[in-house]
């Protein structure tokens, strides 16, 4: 049975791009497949403290649990959910293949060059975290693994680091599929984006300190509309989807349509030829701000004594598994 595979960094609350980025495409993927799937929902500890953590770690991943089943995950035989640093595979295999990358590779990755940006020291979590990534996924042999864009690259190291450690000590992980691929699984042409409110040139983050820039998951349906009415937009006075010269205006479209599940050509044949972006903001306001209540209300319905049971079963589950690959590349290299 082929896997999905996906994680959520849980150094501190969700935005609305994790949301309609990763969140809400895994749940559907996981309710669409868990008969003929391997569901694996892990929660990645270890890369949550590439960054200060905000808050209580063991709070942060138990609540981001909850917002998978808030989400509408439904679990099942085949939905795996664990952490990380539980399944310590994970990092021996991460070290393998640190022996297989290159400086070069790692250092291309614009997620590292983003985090490191303006800073005058960067730890080395951050700049080999998409190794671990890589390990991540390669110990599940997962064929799909939904991310927002910005991962894409990681993606595609992972199998970059698989297809090179084949060649040089034989047949031992499966590639992840093609980005190109992995966003046509997701039923998107390209990945979705959520940019920052703010600074539409840049994508939505929760790491961003700027808390205008970005939406939470624990934020009002009040404080939401707020943020939205205050987004950056341009002085076109013209509702079009268009990226690269108004992208905070086609921001807001693809919130609308993605908070509304609706195929964004018509949200964007909706309003194609209006002018006021009050008007856009009172709808994309409230689109959100329904989205909230309806997601919070859930959330708080969901027991913790369920999902460390469901932990449980789950960290043995993932065990077996990667020891099971860490043993072949292991074979592999004559360490066993
Ligand atoms: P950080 O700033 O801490 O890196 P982040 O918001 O980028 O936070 P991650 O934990 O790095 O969140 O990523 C979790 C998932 O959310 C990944 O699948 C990532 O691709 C997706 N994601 C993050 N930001 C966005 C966004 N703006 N739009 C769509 N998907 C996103
Ligand atoms: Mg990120």
């Amino acid at each position: 049975m082929k896997t999905i595979l996906t994680g959520l960094r849980v150094n501190s609350e969700l935005t609305l791009g994790n949301y309609l980025g990763a969140l809400l495409p895994m749940v559907r993927l996981a309710n669409q497949h868990s008969q003929d799937y391997n569901i694996n929902i892990f929660v990645p500890d270890l890369h949550s403290i590439i960054s200060d953590v905000d808050g209580d770690m063991q709070t942060n991943i138990i609540k981001s649990l909850k917002y998978y089943l808030a989400s509408g995950l439904e679990l099942g035989e085949n939905v795996h959910i664990y952490r990380q640093s539980y399944v310590p595979a994970h990092s021996e295999l991460c070290w393998i293949l640190n022996c297989t990358a290159t400086m070069g590779e790692a250092s291309r990755m614009t997620q590292y060059k983003e985090k490191g940006e303006g800073k005058s020291s960067v730890n080395v979590g951050i700049f080999d975290y998409p190794v671990l990534m890589a390990a991540d996924i390669l110990l599940y042999s997962a064929t799909y693994v939904p991310v927002g864009e910005d991962q894409f690259q990681h993606l595609e190291l992972a199998r970059n680091l698989a297809e090179r450690f084949n060649h040089k000590h034989g047949e031992v992980f499966t590639l992840p599929a093609k980005t190109r691929d992995q966003a046509k699984f997701m039923g998107t042409d390209e990945g979705i984006r959520i940019r920052d409110l703010q600074n539409p040139e840049k994508k939505m983050s929760k790491s961003t300190p700027a808390e205008n820039s970005k939406i939470m998951l624990s934020d009002t349906p009040e404080k939401a509309r707020k943020k939205i009415m205050s987004a950056t937009t341009d002085s076109f006075a013209n509702i079009k989807y268009d990226m690269i010269n108004q992208p905070g205006i086609s921001n807001l479209l693809q919130i609308e349509a993605l908070t509304n599940d609706l195929p964004l050509q018509d949200v964007i044949s909706t309003w194609a030829g209006e002018s006021k972006y009050g008007d856009l903001k009172q709808k994309v306001a409230s689109s959100v701000a329904t989205l909230l209540e309806s997601f919070q209300s859930r959330y708080a319905e969901i027991s913790d004594d369920m999902l460390y049971a469901e932990l449980k079963k789950g960290e043995k589950y993932a065990n077996e598994v990667a020891n099971a690959k860490l043993y072949e590349a292991q074979k592999a290299l004559h360490l066993r």
